[in-house]
This record gives C-alpha cells, structure tokens and sequence, in this order.
C-alpha cells in the first residue's frame, strides 16, 4: 500500500523550515517566491499568503532549492537572477555572484563621469556584466566597453546587455591585450583572493578563476596596474575593487606606476573595499 501523502506545507511553514536548517530570512523568502513563481521583489506576497498550502510540484522545487542552498550555492544561482544597482541581472555559475559590495566600485566611477558625459569607460573582467551594465544605465551617453577572458561569462554579460538593451560592447580579451584606444575611466572588480584563503571552500560553487588571483591575491591587480596608464587619457582614473587587507598594497601598485590623488573606499559595511588613483604623468 502507497503511505499516505504527507500533508503540503504552507508558506508559513516553508519559511519556518527554512529557518530551522539556518537559512537567512531574505534567501528563504528569495527562494520560496522563486518555487512559488511569484515576483521577486513580492515579500508582502508571503506575508498576505502565509496559510496557502504549496502544490506537490512547488514543494519538490522548494526541497531542491533549500538542498542547493544548504550545500552553499549562492541564491543567485538557484534563482538564476540577481539584483544589482537598480539592474536585475540573470546569472549562473560560469559568473561570479555579483555582490552589493561592488556597488562601492559603481558608485565610484559615477562620481567621475558627468550625467551628460561622453566619455569611454572600460571594465576589466566584466563576468556578468554587472558593473559595465550598470554604470551604462545610469550614463547613457557613455561609450561603454566590457571585457572577459572568459567566453563563458561574456554570453551571460551579452544576454544581460541585450535583455536589459544596454549598448555595452564586449571583447574577448586577457585583460587589456586585446584592447584597443585609450579610456577616460578602468574599473574593475578582477580577481583578488588569495589561493590558500581559508574561505575559499565556502566560494567553491562560484567560477575559481573569477576568484583567486595567486599566492597573495594581488597577481591580476597588479596587472592591471602595470598595463592600465597605456591605456588611460592623461588625467584619467582607474578604480579598482579589493579584499578587506589590500588597500595599502593596492596604493602602493599605484604609486609605483605612477598613479597620484590615490584614494581607497569603503563598502557598506565599513570595509576598504576599492582603491584608485588618476594617471597624469607623462610616461
Ligand atoms: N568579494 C568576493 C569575496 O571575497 C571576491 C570577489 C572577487 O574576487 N572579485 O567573496
């Protein structure tokens, strides 16, 4: 005899449930919108649902995302979208979770370029586009260039540039070797962690090569820092985001290349988080 169907959970409950195996409020209630096919940004939904009992189907989809999020998958890829600056971005894992804390690096670069500027920007390691896209849609008339050694991440940038219809134009490069002209700002958000970083196992469902950057971290960064002025208009900024220990060693780069005005910001939870300079001297 077939056991009796266990009776369905209701919203309330699933949400309960979710607490209990440690879960963060806001990534049960992302999920369970995400199970229950109702929008994203729709928390009140739950709260006015709280009693509606799932169907057999949305209860298996929602035992799946709670096992994928206890294994440690980020939200983002369960969900398949992430919101950042205003953007709703759709992602997965060849693309490195986009984090609110990179939205120190938009901001930063937004500081620097005028509402009604002209002006070319560059973004170095682009993944899902996330920073190029965003700082196209809040300047419009920039000239916005992305780019990603990665062919992977650069279909999921294409497909975000061309869903939300942001003119970004993306090249398939290591860094600046395929990058041709000169800019009037570089951001990037590249790879900075350290390959023994205790914290990289819980990372280990996000693309490693978006992630660790040699022994110390700093191997991509100083890079960039070494190639960027060839690349830069006189008098022109690169910003760059880094781990929570590297801003001096990040404003030491700079200085040795040549950068001057060297600034660091913090991210929202008080972390130095983005460091840059602005290249004026003849070299
Ligand atoms: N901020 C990310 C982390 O430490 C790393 C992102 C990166 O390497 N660019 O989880």
């Amino acid at each position: 005899m077939r056991p009796a169907h266990p009776p369905g959970l209701n919203v309330a409950q699933c949400l309960g449930q979710a607490h209990g195996l440690g879960l963060a409020r806001h990534d049960a209630q992302l999920l369970l919108l995400h199970c229950l096919g109702q929008g994203r940004h729709d928390r009140a939904w739950l709260l006015t649902h709280d009693t509606e009992v799932l169907t057999e189907a949305q209860q298996t989809h929602w035992q799946r995302a709670l096992e994928r999020r206890v294994s440690g998958e980020p939200v983002a890829y369960i969900t398949g979208l992430k919101d950042f600056f205003g953007l709703t971005l759709s992602v997965d894992a060849r693309v490195l979770d986009p984090r609110p804390d990179t939205e120190t690096l938009v901001e930063w670069a937004l500081e620097l370029l005028p509402a009604e500027a002209r002006l070319r920007v560059l973004d170095l390691g682009t993944g899902s586009g996330a920073v190029a896209l965003a700082v196209q849609h809040q300047r419009p008339h920039c000239q916005v260039s992305a780019v990603d050694v990665s062919q992977e991440a650069l279909e999921v940038a294409r497909a975000n540039a061309q869903r939300l219809n942001l003119p970004v134009q993306f090249v398939h490069s290591h860094w600046l070797d395929k990058v041709q002209g000169r800019f009037d700002l570089i951001v990037s958000n590249p790879p900075y962690v350290a390959e023994g970083d205790p914290h990289m196992p819980a990372l280990r469902h996000e693309p490693r090569q978006a992630l660790t950057s040699g022994p110390s971290g700093l191997q991509d960064i100083g890079h960039i820092v070494a190639h960027a002025p060839q690349y830069l208009q006189r008098g022109s900024w690169l910003l760059l985001e880094h781990g929570w220990d590297q801003a001096q060693a990040v404003q030491k780069l700079l200085s040795h290349a040549g950068f001057s005005n060297i600034q660091t910001r913090q991210d929202l939870a008080g972390v130095d988080r983005c460091t840059g300079g602005c290249f004026d001297s003849e070299r």
